[in-house]
């Protein structure tokens, strides 16, 4: 039987993997998911042998079941290829004992890279399977690193717009110089007044508002998402957990059948459900080890089995996890509670209301494979700086989470299973928090100094994702408050 998606909040409505990637969300709220995960049809003998394309294949295959063989390998060929500066994709470094995951080798050197090269040709063949004459709006607000991803991937694609929205005073100065010199004719890009989750905020209520879907559909548009709830983000994330293991086994790290530990430094929860997604479909993953920065409303859920996300929203060194509403979470709370829609309707209602939810004893038990963690900023830092000592390694502040949460596991477990660290950013993104961390003294310097002190202390090249912004030209000036994103929406679209 094939696989079809339903909503977090709604089981009887079932919809092709090809629609649930157009709709991004449900028309009720929630998230799709898949109706069961589907076991890996492969041994690790033969995933070993594979390219990351075959292996993406090989996995994609089974959960988007509505798209043919050929359409499927078309979207994969055009993903995953040139721009990315190695032909393994996602390869494995080897530091300090621990593997690093570097998800860093797409067009603008962040880990969003990996889905975002896809969902645009999955969106496409998915509009032109469901005889959609629309034309496609991607709305998506972002942190810092999915923006960029987003309209790097959309550019120039035709029957596409897209719109990004960013917070103006929350992204580093890499990033936000990224996004402001997108070219294509297709692209808008926004800096609002507010933090990452009134962006957030903002779009899905745009994605829920039934009016604005009618006066879009009287032009010819219709909105879809290019957020890390589209399934057309999370299922090409569950390749390269795959890909990483049957490396490790390739290589002789791993005995067949040796559980490892997978640690990701988390935000929205996207990357490390990819990982739990992975897992049940036979990877033997141990614990998936949440790393969360100083806003660590993901520990204290693991902790206590609240979330709670009325707290003080911190602007960390690592951008890209300051979140303080998870929304993949839905996924996984759906799944622990059996999926049942009513439950998860209900916590996730008390979410948007209270801002709070609290789950039963039953589902926290269900929670065993994850570990959760945070690293406060200093120790972010001290994570970079004491593994480039030792190592020479150079690592971005989201992965040093990452490394200093697998400290205090190691520490409080003496666990010897080996581990996979997810290295979400290239440190060129980074720039200026990583040179700090390393000595302080580096903080007299300009941008694009400190660029080349990089590449020199860790004897890598500049990425070209940076060689391109140095000089480029500023495309983009557009600022709104909050509750204005929708009139932005409609002059782009010269609607009134
Ligand atoms: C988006 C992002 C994260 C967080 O990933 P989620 O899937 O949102 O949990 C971590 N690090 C970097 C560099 C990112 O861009």
């Amino acid at each position: 039987m094939d696989l079809l998606f339903s909503s977090t909040r709604n089981y009887s409505e079932k919809v092709t993997a090809s629609q649930a990637i157009l709709k991004g969300l449900s028309d009720d709220g929630g998230l799709f998911v898949p109706d069961r995960i589907p076991k890996l049809d492969v041994s690790v003998e033969e995933l070993a042998k594979m390219s990351y394309q075959e292996t993406a294949y090989t996995v994609m295959r089974q959960f988007l079941t509505d798209f043919t063989e050929d359409e499927l390998k078309g979207c994969i060929e055009k993903a995953y290829d040139k721009k990315f500066d190695t032909e393994q994709i996602a390869p494995l470094v080897e530091a300090g004992g621990v593997h690093y995951l570097e998800l860093f080798h797409g067009a603008t050197i962040a880990f969003k890279d990996m889905a975002l090269s896809i969902l645009p040709h999955l969106l496409t063949t998915a509009a032109k399977k469901n005889q959609i004459s629309n034309e496609i709006v991607i709305l998506t607000a972002t942190s810092g690193d999915t923006g960029k991803a987003a309209l790097a991937g959309f550019a120039d694609v035709k029957g596409t717009k897209i719109i990004v929205f960013y917070p103006k005073n929350g992204v580093s100065p890499i990033q936000e110089k990224q996004m402001i010199t997108q070219k294509g004719e297709n692209t808008y890009v926004v800096g609002i007044h507010g933090n990452f989750d009134q962006a957030q905020t903002g779009v899905k209520q745009m994605f829920s508002d039934k009016e604005l879907a009618k006066e879009l559909e009287l032009e010819g548009y219709q909105f879809s998402s290019a957020n890390s709830i589209n399934i057309g983000r999370l299922v090409p994330q569950i390749v390269y957990y795959v890909y990483a293991y049957a490396k490790l086994f390739a290589d002789g790290k791993i005995k067949k059948e040796e559980a490892i530990h997978v640690v990701v430094p988390t935000g929205n929860f996207g990357n490390i459900l990819a990982a739990f997604y992975a897992k049940n479909m036979g990877i033997p993953i141990a614990k998936l080890i949440c790393a969360s920065n100083e806003n660590k409303v993901l520990y204290d859920f693991f902790e206590t089995g609240k979330y709670d996300k009325n707290r003080e929203f911190v602007l960390t060194s690592s951008p890209s996890m300051d979140i303080l509403i998870s929304s993949n979470l839905e996924r996984l709370i759906y799944w622990i509670s059996g999926n049942d829609t009513k439950k998860n309707t209900e916590l996730m209602k008390a979410l948007a209301g209270q801002g709070v939810y609290e789950i039963t004893p039953k589902m926290r038990e269900a929670l065993q494979d994850f570990y959760g963690n945070y690293a406060s900023e200093q120790e972010t830092a001290k994570a970079i700086k004491n593994l480039y000592e030792k190592t020479g390694y150079i690592i971005d502040p989201h992965t040093a989470v990452a490394k200093s949460v697998y400290e205090k596991y190691e520490a409080a477990t003496n666990d010897q299973t080996k581990a996979i660290i997810a290295s979400t950013a290239s440190p060129f993104k980074f720039t200026r928090s990583v040179m700090n961390a390393i000595d302080k003294k580096y903080d007299a310097m300009e941008d694009f100094e400190l660029v080349d002190e990089l590449s020199r202390l860790g004897n890598v090249k500049v990425p070209n994702a940076i060689e391109e912004i140095r000089n480029a030209e500023i495309l983009h000036d557009h600022l709104c408050e909050v509750d204005q994103m929708p009139q932005m929406v409609k002059k782009f679209l010269g609607m009134k």
